[in-house]
């Protein structure tokens, strides 16, 4: 195996298909070249080393340094330069690439090549010695932070004081001079703190930033990106070095950041930044604020410096004919990174850009219609979870708003917060279950963990491209960024605006489709689901095959969703309607009851009500399916828990306090998630399944009078081991459906069925679907009684067992597939086999997520359920699922 692979010039030894061999950045950079891009040439150390790298020690094979040296060679060839010559040298970048971008995660070494001969070489070629010594400085710098981890802050500080004893005030104010002393005083730190000069051997220099760029693949900070985005830890990162090509060189050179369209809106329009007379990390790091790329965009932000297609019309245009070639090629919005070196345009960096859910939803939907992709890949393209954005209130229009300032629009979404300062207070703050907006001048991949615990991020500085803006863009939260007039003291915890003063605690409100905050919080609007939405939507409904049905018990969130789409309802938690308020009463009362007369006559109050919840239920779902699950919690989490509630229902029930306190210690269970729970209630109390069932099918028959149209009740046993429980159950829900229907002189379709969700049940599916209609896999009690694992208590300890790679994904989030997933199999297996019309559907937590979706699509599940916010995204899933 050879590890190498070279770009430019005509040479591509990989290609856009490499992505996990040579990164994405790399892959593309191949790419590019292929297509005749101008690129400056260079080459990709594979992934494959960056393993090896791990396996052996952190060290480098020797084979390796003939193959760099090779890549070395072929940069030389095309550029004329040689690597360390002191008369024409050739400068490279040394940086990372993973198989799918990290923002800031990474490390990246520019200028290298620079040392105190070379420094007069680039002079004598540039004909600018200015350049030349910035140039070197900035080497220094990074190397020193990047590469040798020296404290970073003392280079930051050398240079303000070297502009302050100079008397200015911008970077561009330094002279040559300048800049050579300050190169002098960058030595001496680099000496004081690594106790060596700077290496002054440009193959030194070059394997301590390879090396280093290995070695950020395990920095923390990258191992914390990785958790929050499910990367592996065993993908690695490639290397790519690069000639340098400079943006720095005056005033016909400059250096950009663009998407081929508008990654907050999907907007069809070039977007992005650039600086003229800088180099690449001024205009992501915020320092200057930079300029438009076009002109329209300039306008629309008010007055600001001339846009590119102003200020370069001619290599404006040159980057236009790009973008619409990468379009073509990519068939996706890319997000690019160029330097124009003296009017001459490179291209350093293409990849599909990230985007909002609202921009990934313009842009599919825009794509099809241009005949770009098919309505297919149009579906396939938008990552359902990140729906999620759009399904959520935003602010209402019509509210009352204390602007306090306005930014950029950094990331769509609305969120009120506390205000902290830093990332460690936001993490605190949110564990402790508060809403906090992250305020900070601006970010950096340290404040990561921060910014995934608020709510929403705002920043002083910073553009549309800063670290706080696409970190915030990838991660939904909402963003507002480069607020210049907000005052950070960050030591007395406040920020300024004018005379406002907003102190760490007091709750703003930011908008990050308009950049507006505002003090206090502001009230939001249920989100408009029409246009863009409702035509990806209709697409991804008529390639899915699995039907979306939802959790729900209320008609608040019925309604919910059967707005968002559901077909019907897969979960109805009738528990949830015993634990309210003016029933409690009566169901203490019937759990108190010493016999089943006392019970009965409990029971006969809350008949009614859950016969108008029900009818109301089946009236909202008309024409759909309700499943309807029988009571289910262990009794003793309906009894009192506090002295005053206890002399309460003791009033009520006619008991005394003490007796109660005696029948609630009977009740008490060890271990109630295996205990007195599920249909073991109807088989001990059938009283109160009888109940329940009646008032279902009055309630049916009632709506049905009513409305002319018959529900369709679908009634659920809930944990069921064996046939036998299931068939006492069924019987008595019969017998039931029967009185009623005598009683009320109409007959109604109706279909009983069970829950799987223990273990024997999968594994004896196929006598139980001889007695059962449907089979509904309650996922959160089949993994938690699979792995032994309760569902009340794994987060303390699954956390560690996902670091460790023991599971993928937290198993009651993203479905066991393995474990879980088999005996789900063998359950329809079984069940089919019996009945092979069994209806089976799917009604854990695991029904909302689309990995788990994939996972029932792949054993032909009817349906899955998904809580209300989360049926979109499943209808999304079902359909990719299906492609
Ligand atoms: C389940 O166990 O997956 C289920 C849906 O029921 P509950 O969460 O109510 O136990
Ligand atoms: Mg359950």
């Amino acid at each position: 195996t050879h590890y190498v692979y070279r770009f430019g010039g005509g040479v591509s030894d990989g290609g856009a298909g490499d992505k996990n061999l040579l990164g994405g950045k790399g892959a593309n950079l191949a790419e590019m070249a292929s297509i005749g891009l101008p690129v400056p040439p260079g080459f990709t150390i594979s992934t494959e080393m960056c393993t090896r790298y791990y396996q052996e020690g952190e060290s480098f094979p020797e084979s390796l340094r003939q193959e760099v040296a090779n890549g070395i060679a072929h940069i030389e060839g095309i550029t004329g330069k040689t690597f360390g010559n002191p008369a024409d040298p050739l400068l490279v970048s040394v940086r990372s690439g993973a198989r799918v971008s990290m923002p800031g995660m990474m490390d990246t070494v520019l200028n290298l090549g620079l040392n105190d001969e070379t420094v007069q070489g680039l002079a004598a070629t540039s004909g600018d010695e200015r350049f030349a010594w910035d140039s070197y400085r900035r080497f220094i710098q990074m190397y020193a932070d990047v590469v040798l981890g020296l404290d970073h802050g003392s280079f930051e500080e050398a240079l303000e004081i070297a502009k302050e004893d100079q008397g200015h005030f911008l970077d561009t104010d330094m002279t040559a001079d300048d800049w050579r002393k300050l190169t002098a005083e960058y030595k001496r730190l680099v000496q004081e703190q690594w106790g060596k000069p700077f290496p002054q051997d440009v193959h030194d220099q070059l394997w301590g930033a390879i090396g280093a760029v290995f070695g950020s693949w395990q920095s923390e900070r990258a191992k914390v990106y990785r958790r929050l985005n499910d990367i592996p830890g065993d993908w690695g990162t490639a290397v790519n070095v690069q000639a340098m090509v400079f943006g720095n060189m005056g005033e016909t050179s400059a250096t950009g950041v663009a998407f081929t369209r508008n990654p907050s809106t999907g907007e069809r329009a070039y977007y992005g930044e650039f600086l003229i007379n800088a180099q690449g990390e001024d205009v992501v790091a915020g320092i200057r604020t930079p300029q438009y790329l076009t002109r329209v965009a300039r306008e629309a932000a008010g007055a600001r410096p001339a846009s590119m297609e102003e200020a370069m019309p001619q290599t404006f245009a040159e980057l236009a004919r790009v973008f619409e070639l990468l379009e073509t090629h990519y068939r996706d919005m890319q997000d690019i990174e160029f330097t124009v070196e003296r009017g001459k345009l490179w291209m350093l960096q293409t990849r599909n850009g990230k985007r909002t859910a609202k921009a990934a939803l313009k842009m599919a939907v825009d794509m099809a219609d241009e005949g770009l992709i098919s309505r297919e890949q149009a579906v396939a393209r938008v990552d359902p979870s990140a729906l999620d954005q759009l399904l959520h209130p935003t602010l209402d229009p019509e509210a009352e708003r204390d602007v306090l300032t306005k930014g950029l629009p950094a990331s769509p979404g609305a969120a009120s917060g506390a205000v902290v300062f830093d990332a460690d207070t936001a993490e605190k703050r949110a564990e402790l279950g508060e809403a906090v907006i992250l305020v900070r001048v601006e970010t950096s991949p340290e404040d990561i963990h921060g910014m995934h615990a608020a709510k929403g991020i705002l920043t002083a500085r910073g553009g549309m491209t800063s670290h706080a803006a696409v970190v915030a863009r990838g991660m939904g939260r909402p963003c507002v960024s480069g607020a210049g007039t907000l005052a950070i003291d960050a030591k007395a915890k406040l920020f300024r605006i004018g005379d406002r003063t907003i102190r760490e605690g007091e709750t703003i409100t930011i908008d990050g489709a308009t950049g507006e905050v505002m003090a206090g919080k502001v009230p939001t609007v249920e989100p408009e689901l029409a246009g863009d939405f409702g035509t990806l939507m209709e697409w991804a409904d008529k390639v899915r095959r699995l039907r979306v049905r939802t959790n729900a018990e209320t008609p608040a969130d019925c309604r919910t969703a059967r707005g968002f789409g559901a077909e019907g309802i897969g979960l109805c938690r009738t528990e949830h309607m015993f634990f309210d308020a003016a029933r409690i009463t009566a169901v203490r009362q019937m759990i108190l009851a010493t016999d089943e007369k006392g019970r009965r006559a409990a029971l006969a109050k809350l008949l009614p009500e859950q016969r108008s919840d029900f009818a109301e239920i089946f009236e909202i779902m008309a024409g759909l399916p309700v499943t309807i699950r029988l009571l289910d919690p262990p009794l003793h989490e309906f009894l009192p828990h506090e002295e005053a509630e206890f002399e309460e229902v003791a009033q009520a029930a006619g008991l005394g306090v003490e007796a109660l306190k005696r029948r609630a210690a009977e009740l008490h269970e060890f271990n109630p998630m295996l205990g007195h729970r599920g249909c073991r209630l109807g088989v001990t109390y059938p009283e109160i399944y009888e109940m329940q069932a009646r008032a279902i099918f009055e309630a049916a028959v009632e709506v049905a009078e009513k409305t002319g149209e018959a529900p369709i009740p679908e009634v659920m046993v809930p944990l069921v081991a064996t046939r036998r429980e299931l068939e006492l159950m069924k019987d008595l829900i019969d017998r039931t459906a029967e009185a009623v229907f005598a009683e009320k002189g109409r007959q109604l379709d109706y279909l009983v069925g069970t829950m799987i969700e223990l273990p024997r049940a999968a594994l004896k599916a196929g006598e139980i679907a001889e007695v059962s209609a449907f089979f509904s896999f309650g996922t959160n009690d089949l993994t938690q009684t699979t792995l032994g694992v309760s569902r009340d208590d794994a987060g303390r300890f699954l956390t560690s067992y996902v670091d460790k790679g023991i599971f993928p994904r937290d198993p009651f989030v993203s479905l066991d597939v393995d474990g879980v997933g088999e005996l789900i199999r063998i359950a329809a297996d079984r069940g089919r086999a019996t009945k092979p019309d069994l209806k089976l559907g799917i009604c854990g937590e695991h029904g909302g997520d689309p990995a788990s979706i994939a996972f029932c699509e792949s054993v032909r599940l009817d349906y899955v359920s998904a809580s209300p916010y989360r049926v979109p995204i499943a209808r999304l899933a079902a359909a990719q699922a299906a492609l």
